[in-house]
Parts: C-alpha cells; structure tokens; sequence
C-alpha cells in the first residue's frame, strides 16, 4: 500500500484538504488546546497557564520537559481525574534508581495509538500479510493489544508470538507453522531469528523499539530477502510517532497527533531541517498526559526536501545513539538520504 494513505488518514484528522499550511494551522490550534489543558489542569504545566502562541515559532520560547522530570512526579502532569486514567504504562529506566516513568493513557489516548497502527500499518504490510507481533499482547492497551486492533480494522490477522522470544527455535517453528508473512518487533531479537532461522518465508519486516543499524537491515535482507521498515516511537510518544514508507528515505511522522523539533542538546536552540540534533516533541491530540516540548535525548534530524513517495508528511531519520546523547556525528551532505540514514 502507498503512503497516500497516511495522507489521506492525516487530513481527515485535521478536516481539511492536505497541506503544508493546513497542517501547520491545525498544529497551532492543537499546540494552544493543549497549553489551555495542560495549564488549567496540570500542576506539572500550571506556569504556563494563560499562554497562547501566535504562530509555530513561539513554540521554541517555552521550557523544555525531561524524562527526569515525568520519573520524579509522573502524576503532577496527569491532566484527567485517576478514574478517566485507562492504563497506566510503567517504563522502566536503565539507571540504578529504580525509579520508573509512568505514562497515563485514557481510552481516547489508546484509541489514537491504534487509529496510527491501522493507518501506518498500510505502509508496511498487506492485506494478505499474516503479521506475527513480537511484543507483549496480553494486557489490554499494550503495544500488541493495540496494534492487533489497529490491523483487524483492515481485516489483517496479527498473531502474539512475543511468548515464543525467549526460544529461536519454537518461535521459528510457530512462525512456519502460523505461515506468518510479516514480522514487527525489536530488531535485535529479529535479527538474531534471521540469522538462526534463514530458511523462514518472512517478506516484511517493521523494526521498532529500538535503535535499527544498517547491519541488522543487511542481515535481514540476506536471510530472508524481506523489505524492512523502521518505526520510530516511545511510550511517552503515544508508542508511535514515525514509520517508513515503501522509498525507505525516513520515518513519516504522525503529524496530527505529534510536532517534532530536533534542537541543538547542548544550547537548545531550534536547528534547521537537515541537521542532527535531538528530538524533542509536544503532543496535540492527548487528554490524560499531554507532554510540551518533551526531550527524548534521541539523536535524528528531519530530512529535507519531499519524499519519493509524494507524501506531505515530514520525515525523521533514523536516530542515533538512541538514549545517549553523545558528541553529535558530522551533518550528512544534503542529497545523501540513504535509506536509514547510517
Ligand atoms: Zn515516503
């Protein structure tokens, strides 16, 4: 399936034709419904109570957010009362605090993960596709609850195998078995899988959850001869944020629900498009935990210039050094967007 889809998906969400413009004026509305919600009910953002923007610009005039800041008091950001909260996501931090972020989503939150399942799943998979998800499916609103929802919406069968990934070798067996097509989950344990298990009919692949490196996409396509996509996203996000399309030139960000920035770590100064920088985003569309100027600490830049698939939608590159921010790779030469970007 083509990106037009997402497009398409993108302006019945923002109720006009598709745009640049459109876009970003539905951006804006959406950015000062959530100051208004965020402020009135947050004790988190209560400072930024009264705010308004004029344009997108202003955005970059606001304070940042951290995750430091959602583990120490994840429930000063809650902006609904506990009873509207649907599901609680606890992700835990590599540190030796043990201290967890806590993510709040209403049943409207989750709704919009899997309305971005459905529709961003078109760009990876086909109808006759049988997908098998290699991540946690069991708990209602989970990644794979959500995403098996978002498919069934287009009649595609996901099946949770995330159960079998501790085992290669009965997971490879449940796969020829199921005749699973295409495979989502961490490219580490998929990769490990095409390695071990060459002889698999898998034909897509979607990596997620992590960072993707151009030898895991290489070992993929040896073993099995399957396209891969890339999605990027956190729990923090609203599990998605980007994914690829069938140029492989970048991730198409979700721009209904997400604003993306990429700055410089250092000054926190906004960058231009084309150059590396961190990701920052502020949420449009969330009611239990809207986020404003959010530092993933993820290293990416948005590609400049259209993408050959003629979407409208801005592109992420593949991120660096997911999680660490180290000392920032050269800018890559404008014109060398190599399909993830590495
Ligand atoms: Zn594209």
């Amino acid at each position: 399936m083509n990106a037009a889809t997402m497009d398409a998906w993108i302006s019945s969400k923002i109720g006009a034709p598709l745009t640049r413009a459109s876009l970003e004026e539905y951006q804006l509305r959406k950015i000062n419904e959530t100051l208004a919600l965020a402020g009135e009910r947050s004790a988190y953002y209560a400072p930024l109570r009264g705010q308004r923007l004029a344009s997108l610009s202003e955005l970059a005039a606001l304070p940042f957010t951290t995750p430091q800041e959602l583990f120490a008091a994840p429930y000063s950001f809650l902006c609904v009362s506990p009873r509207e909260v649907e599901r609680i996501v606890t992700v835990p931090t590599s540190g030796s605090s043990g201290s967890a972020k806590r993510v709040f989503f209403t049943a409207e939150d989750l709704e919009l993960c899997a309305d971005f399942f459905h529709y961003g799943m078109r760009l990876v998979v086909r109808e006759t596709d049988r997908v098998g998800m290699l991540f946690p499916a069991k708990t209602p609103g989970s990644v794979g609850d959500l995403l098996r929802e978002g498919l069934s919406r287009d009649g595609i069968i996901a099946l949770p195998l995330y159960e079998y990934s501790r085992d290669l070798a009965a997971l490879a067996a449940e796969i020829e078995r199921e005749n699973i097509t295409a495979l989502v989950g961490f490219p580490a344990l998929i990769e490990a899988l095409a390695l071990s298990a060459p002889q698999l009919g898998v034909e897509r692949v979607l990596l997620s959850a992590d960072y993707v490196s151009r030898g895991c996409v290489e070992t993929i396509n040896t073993a099995w001869g399957a396209e891969c996509f890339e999605h990027y996203g956190l729990t923090e996000s609203g599990l998605g944020f980007a994914v690829s399309c069938a140029a492989h030139a970048g991730c198409h960000i979700r721009e209904a629900d997400i604003y993306a920035e990429i700055i410089d770590p250092d000054t926190g100064k906004n960058l231009p498009d084309g150059e590396w920088g961190e990701v920052v985003f502020t949420t449009l569309t969330r009611r239990a935990m809207p986020l404003i100027r959010y530092r993933t600490g993820d290293i990416s830049r948005i590609i400049p210039g259209s993408c050959p698939c003629s979407s409208l939608l801005r592109r992420l590159d593949s991120p660096r050094d997911r999680g660490l921010r180290k000392k920032l790779p050269p800018v890559t030469p404008q014109g060398t967007d190599a399909p993830h970007g590495l």
